[in-house]
This record gives structure tokens, sequence and C-alpha cells, in this order.
């Protein structure tokens, strides 16, 4: 049965796209890891606590827009790619690894929990970031006072 499961994981298709819709791809099969990247260049780049971070092989990933793409070599031979109309984080790429992109988790709607996850520079975490678990949850925006 693992095996159906590989196949069923290698038809699986996932649609990214980012705030303005200037880029759109289609992620060919289910990523097999995912990494939630604590460092500070990531939270700069991403504006968010943490960067989820998508590793798949670039032929992986189909653009079907992506005009909008800027990059900016946010240290030797890396570049990390945004679009230059709204602002997303869409993925990173290092010169060194050709061929690989590490896609921005944030436009892929429907992303799934992949089996390998894992916390990398968790060292540069925010202190407070392992109790956000327990903050109340809103299911949409905050009640109004
Ligand atoms: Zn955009
Ligand atoms: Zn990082």
């Amino acid at each position: 049965m693992a095996g159906f499961v590989e196949d069923e994981d290698e038809l699986r298709s996932f649609r990214g796209e980012c705030l303005c819709g200037g880029v759109r791809y289609v992620l060919h099969g289910t990523p097999r890891k995912l990494r939630l990247c604590h460092c500070h260049q990531c939270r700069s780049g991403t504006g968010a606590a943490f960067n989820v971070s998508v590793p798949v092989e670039e032929d992986a990933v189909s653009f079907e827009a992506r005009d909008t793409i800027r990059e900016f070599e946010s240290s030797p031979g890396k570049f990390r790619a945004f679009c230059g109309t709204c602002g997303a984080a869409v993925y990173s790429r290092r010169t060194s690894r050709p061929g690989n992109l590490r896609l921005r988790g944030g436009l892929i709607r429907d992303l799934p929990r992949a089996e390998d996850l894992r916390h990398i520079f968790w060292k540069d975490r925010w202190p407070w970031i392992d109790t956000i678990d327990d903050a109340p949850k809103s299911p949409a925006e905050e009640p109004a006072a």
C-alpha cells in the first residue's frame, strides 16, 4: 500500500499564487519536506514570524505567470525572489544548487503537512514563538471590543 500512496502523491498537484496573481504556478507532486526557517533574513524577507520553505526541484514547478518576479541577492549566490507588484516572497534559490527552488509555502493554498517537517535556525526564533499555540483563537477577525 505504501507504493499506492506514493503514486497518489506524485499525481497530486498544488496551485501557488501570490496576492496579486502576477505569479502563478502549478507544483507537481506532494512536497516531501517542509522547513520552518526562523532565521532573521527569512523573517525580514517574508514579513512573517518564520518562513515556510518548501524545497522542490525546479522541474516540478510549471509557472503560468512569472513576469512580475524580481530577485534580490541576499547573500552571495543566494537569491530571494518576490513579486514586484504585491511584494509576496515566492522562492529562494542558490547558484550552488542549480535546479532547486525553495518555494514560500504561503502561496500554496492547500499545502499539506509533510512527513519531514523541521524547524531550522531554531536558535534565532523569537523567544516566545513556542507559546503561540496557547493564544486565543478567533475564527476570523478579532471580535469587536
Ligand atoms: Zn503579486
Ligand atoms: Zn531562513
